[in-house]
């Protein structure tokens, strides 16, 4: 970085895979094509970690643990951003099938890529594959200073000049806007006094990478059970023609606990029962990883000079792959309303601008994280009445093709609140 430099038109503190979503978002030139009175902002994105984009080439047999199912309208958004194509350049992989089942029970959901009229339901991405190419992007950006190995210790003021942030290396940087994209445990949004409601879900989640005998079929498997839901998400074949899938485990606490300290064979043998040798034997399992879940959301994503997008505005359960989703619709959301106030030689920073943002936004996460919560309570529960309604709920939604249509558009982010740039 420039050291002298201090003041900024916009300062995005995280350059995770949503802060660098938005940052690349107000760096394409293709986003504001012909208007003479656009100006490019003064931008810095600040990180703790490195920024750099991997370099190393990939392994065909080892996957990132992270990764997330992105939606379409993701897709689409990551594509005007210009970082979809490499993306696809280093790995993808789509899944054109989702199969969703009651482990306890009867029920069962199969939703297919040909019911949207879509080549397929959307990509399973290791996040380190989303992130490299967003961060390649930015590098070749001229109106984007990179701030690697800072991390943000405070907030200042937010005074008429607008936010000033203090690194815990002492450096002081100010700018009329600050975007939060600093994750979960946002330091920006506590500095600032951002209201959070947050609660556990009671669940950990394990996640590693297992290799199947059978083929995954490019499927999405997900079995929701009593003690938590199970996912295996399909990465790409390997040229030798190994099948390798994603998994995130579900678990109470003591069970998950219980799992991690297993050895691998025994790991791997709970994990095919509990997904009933549907992909045949576990071959062979990747090195394991345990998150607790917590569900937050800020009351407002937006204060006068400030505003928080993706995991710092909120974070969901898991469970359907949709957090990373939720965030870059706020990039592109948040983006949208910057580039159109630039286009129109407006203040980008005006508080009435954020708010739009966040009137875009909020509905939207709120209904996605309601949903989530209703699908959480409703396969935890151990009430017969619920268990009834799930078995023949999900089989009466499997025989009814607009419900089940409706339902998966949205999930897959074909229809619903999408923010322009994602469309
Ligand atoms: C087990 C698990 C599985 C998941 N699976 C899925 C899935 O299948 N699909 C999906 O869509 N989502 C999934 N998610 C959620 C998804 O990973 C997150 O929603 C996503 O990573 C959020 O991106 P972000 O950029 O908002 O935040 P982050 O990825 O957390 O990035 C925040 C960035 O800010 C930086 N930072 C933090 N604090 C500071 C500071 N004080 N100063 C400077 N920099 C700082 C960090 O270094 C980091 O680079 C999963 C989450 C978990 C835990």
């Amino acid at each position: 970085m420039n050291n002298t430099q201090t003041e900024f038109d916009l300062i995005i503190v995280g350059g995770g895979m949503v802060g660098s979503a938005l940052a690349c978002a107000l760096t394409q030139d293709s986003l504001h094509e012909g208007n003479a009175r656009y100006k490019h902002l003064n931008i810095a994105v600040i990180d703790g970690g490195d920024l750099q984009p991997a370099q190393a080439t990939l392994s065909p047999h080892k996957f990132d643990p992270r990764v997330s199912a992105l939606t379409l309208s993701s897709q689409r958004f990551l594509q005007r951003v210009g970082a979809w194509q490499l993306m696809q350049q280093r790995r993808v992989s789509p899944y054109r099938e989702m199969r969703v089942w009651d482990g306890d029970g009867t029920g069962q959901i199969e939703f297919n890529a040909d019911d949207l009229k879509q080549p397929v339901l959307g990509h399973i991405v290791e996040n380190s594959v989303t992130q490299s190419a967003l961060l390649s992007v930015l590098h070749q950006a001229d109106n984007v200073t990179l701030i690697p190995g800072e991390r943000v210790q405070s907030l200042l003021d937010n005074g008429e000049r607008g936010p000033r942030l203090r690194m815990e290396s002492g450096l002081e940087l100010e700018a009329p806007l600050l975007v939060a994209a600093d994750g979960a445990n946002s330091q920006v949004r506590s500095s600032a006094g951002f209201a959070v409601r947050e609660w556990d879900y009671l669940h950990h989640g394990i996640v590693t990478t297992v290799e199947t005998s059978n083929s995954h079929q490019y499927t999405a498997w997900q079995s929701f059970r009593e003690s938590g839901p199970l996912a295996f998400l399909p990465l790409p074949v390997s040229d030798d023609g190994r099948n390798f899938c994603s998994i995130v485990w579900s678990n109470v606490p003591e069970e998950a606990e219980r799992l991690m300290a297993l050895d691998d064979q025994a790991f791997a043998s709970e994990l095919q029962r509990a997904i009933e040798s549907r992909l045949g034997d576990i071959l062979s399992i990747d090195q394991r990883y345990c998150f607790p879940f917590r569900q937050r959301h800020a009351v407002d994503y937006v204060m006068p000079g400030i505003a928080l997008v993706g995991d710092a505005a909120h974070t969901i359960h898991p469970l359907a792959g949709q957090g990373v989703n939720l965030g870059l619709m706020d990039a592109a959301a948040l983006a949208g309303v910057i580039l159109e106030a630039q286009s129109r030689g407006d203040d980008y920073s005006r508080f009435a601008l954020l708010q739009k943002y966040q009137r875009q936004r909020k509905g939207a996460n709120l209904t996605m994280m309601g949903a989530m919560e209703f699908f959480e309570r409703l396969f935890h529960s151990q009430s017969l009445p619920l268990r009834l309604l799930r078995n023949s709920g999900l089989n009466l939604v499997d025989k009814a093709p607009l419900v089940k249509r409706e339902l998966m558009a949205r999930a897959m982010g074909v229809e619903g609140d999408i923010p322009e740039l994602a469309r």
